[in-house]
């Protein structure tokens, strides 16, 4: 096949101690799917979470041991935190069984549902929809992918974000509203699930506004921790 000018490398993650990388296909994103988090967001905590998306390329992989950096993006003053786990999918689906979601799991990582919260709040209110506030260039900061095979995730794994060593989000991954293999197979019901999806599960209460200079320090047990500099 010819193009008409060379076609962009695919998005991609690394591997937690391997030199392959993780080839990025869509990113879904889970709203609202922790009850304090709900509630915090004017909900009442017991909504049925919804899903909406942010380009593959909104990936802004940072490498174990390393601080990413990700530029102040324009038109917001309210760039806010969202501290996640994010399933990586190895094999595609669709009407997932719950009982077999797990099958369709490749790996686990930490990643940052960065916001525009005055963009978000704005086109809530006017009807619109969150492509702006949520799917903007780099919006989707996330650690090395952890292979379900190398990794011990437990029901009950602590994650958190700290900004400047002061935490500011805190919960357990048994506070998920949705567990993951609901949430894989809820996903699979709307879209065809593929290798190479990544899905962004949910955010626990304290989202706030950051700033230029501000460090971020996300850690989920069992995935190490996900450094950020916002420059
Ligand atoms: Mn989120």
């Amino acid at each position: 096949m010819q193009f008409v000018f060379p076609p962009p490398a695919p998005a991609a993650v690394p591997v937690v101690g391997d030199s392959v990388f993780f080839p990025v296909h869509r990113i879904y994103c889970v709203g609202r799917n922790y009850v304090e988090h709900a509630k915090e967001m004017g909900g009442t905590g017991r909504e049925a979470p919804f899903f909406f998306m942010k380009p593959a390329d909104a990936v802004l992989p940072v490498a174990s041991g390393a601080v990413g950096q990700m530029a102040y993006p324009s038109r917001t003053g309210d760039l806010q935190h969202e501290i996640e786990l994010v399933i990586a999918i190895g094999k595609g689906g669709q009407d997932i069984d719950p009982d077999l979601a797990l099958r369709h799991v490749w790996g686990y990582a930490i990643g940052l549902d960065m916001t525009r919260r005055d963009l978000q709040s704005e086109a809530k209110k006017l009807g619109r929809p969150w492509c702006t506030g949520k799917g903007f260039d780099h919006s989707a900061p996330i650690g090395p992918i952890h292979p379900v095979s190398q990794c011990a995730l437990a029901a009950n794994a602590g994650i958190e974000l700290k900004v400047n060593g002061a935490l500011r989000q805190h919960g357990t991954l048994d506070q998920l509203i949705w567990s993951i293999p609901e949430i894989i197979a809820h996903c699979s019901k709307f879209y065809a699930l593929q290798p190479g999806d990544l899905i962004f599960t949910g955010t626990p209460a304290g989202v706030a506004a950051v700033v230029a200079g501000d460090l971020l320090e996300g850690g989920i047990a069992g995935l190490g921790s996900l450094s950020l500099r916002i420059v």
